[in-house]
């Protein structure tokens, strides 16, 4: 009865991790092991290291090889169905780099 208890705990912990995919490599991973990009309300690109901005987000890993790709191949323009021009794509780069 109480393994069944705490198998039944584990179950719903494991449902709360939610998982993001990032726009680098594609691969799906916890949130909090990624940084979210936010397109605010207002239509503003920001990095958002604490994931509670609201508007449309989009995942990256920690490291420079994805933020690289994610970058150069403008990929979150379509993530976050916005046009991305190439001062925010470098000033995004520059803060995740920075972060
Ligand atoms: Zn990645």
């Amino acid at each position: 009865m109480i393994k069944k208890i705490i198998q039944e705990g584990m179950k719903v912990r494991n449902k709360k991790i939610s998982m993001r995919m990032c726009l680098g490599c594609r691969e799906m991973k916890p949130k909090k092991e990624l940084t979210r990009i936010v397109r605010t309300v207002d239509g503003k690109i920001e990095v958002d290291p604490t994931g509670k901005k609201s508007g449309r987000g989009a995942y990256l890993c920690k490291n420079d090889q994805c933020i690289q790709i994610c970058i150069k191949e403008n990929r979150l323009s379509k993530a976050l169905n916005s046009h991305i021009t190439k001062e925010i794509a470098l000033r995004i780069k520059d803060e995740l780099t920075n972060l």
